[in-house]
């Protein structure tokens, strides 16, 4: 019998083979231009205590559905999140409006984010396991303030990263990305947590330091304390879609910040002085 970390390896080299190859994740209207890198993988047992913790209202509320309830038998969590290439993030710098290729990479990079999900569930089905998206379930739910799944929580849990001030998750290959996840009845080791709060990674909600995202929103949209969200979604719907056939994307606030590419007390010093000179 193989065993778990080898197991958890052939997955995660099968993944990142898939999305490297993958002709779903190449932008034809802008020159086949690529829309993400290789993924960050990360695992968690479906009997985490922190997935109950999600149905307190002070973190997600009660409506959160947790692994075993959406499958059973569940064991495994699987999250993972997609890098945006770098022409995808450098087409996104200048000030105000989003860039073109933005829109579409947020457009048919959701398209591929699900044909990842889909990927992952037939791979795991292929193992004699049964797997599930959560986020392609007919029991998914999106709600005004919060949905009964979230990715950017399942990842926190799976040792991916922790909350930034515009209220991405950051990991170790920055926030500017999306996010995916499956679950499953196979057992794979779980990933280690390096952080112990929600916002580890974040230098402004732990030592008041940075805040560079405040000055990158159009619409001042992040506060001292979080981002608001009504202010961000009105401009989303207001302005972004009346310029982009009714698409709505932005993304300033992931671009052009320490937490662009890593977690930000990895930056190498000339790295945030080339971030300084692109805001
Ligand atoms: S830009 Fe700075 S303050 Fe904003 S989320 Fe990233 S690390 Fe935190
Ligand atoms: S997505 Fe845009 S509008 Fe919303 S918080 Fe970020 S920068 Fe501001």
């Amino acid at each position: 019998m193989e065993s778990f970390d080898l197991k958890r390896h052939r997955i995660m080299l099968d993944f990142t083979a898939f999305v490297e190859s993958s002709a779903d994740n190449r932008l034809p209207s802008h020159n086949n231009t690529r829309i993400y890198d290789a993924p960050l993988i990360g695992f968690a047992s479906a009997k985490d205590p922190l997935f109950s913790d999600f149905k307190d209202s002070q973190v997600i509320g009660p409506q959160f559905i947790i692994p075993i309830d959406w499958l059973p038998e569940a064991e495994t969590v699987i999250s993972y999140f997609l890098p945006f290439s770098k022409a995808i993030r450098n087409s996104n710098r200048f000030r105000g409006l989003p860039s073109e290729i933005w829109i579409d990479a947020k457009t048919f990079g959701e398209r591929f984010n699900n044909i990842a999900r889909k990927y992952l569930v037939e791979y795991l089905t292929l193992l004699d396991g049964t797997a599930l998206a959560p986020s392609l379930d007919e029991r998914f739910i999106s709600y005004e303030t919060a949905s009964n799944w979230s990715e950017r929580h399942i990842a926190y849990v799976a040792g991916l990263g922790t909350f930034g001030l515009h209220r991405a998750l950051i990991t170790e290959r920055g926030c500017a990305g999306r996010i995916g996840s499956v679950i499953t009845t196979l057992k794979y080791k779980s990933t280690e947590r390096n952080y112990k709060t929600y916002y580890d990674y974040c230098p402004y909600l732990t030592e008041g330091k940075c805040g560079v995202c405040m000055k990158r929103c159009p619409v001042s949209a992040i506060k001292k304390k979080e981002r608001q969200k009504q202010i961000c979604r009105r401009y989303l719907t207001n302005d972004v879609a009346a310029n982009f056939a009714a698409s709505q994307a932005c993304g300033k606030c992931s671009v052009s910040v320490p937490c662009e590419y890593s977690r930000p007390l990895s930056l190498k010093k000339e790295e945030n002085e080339s971030i300084k000179k692109s805001i």
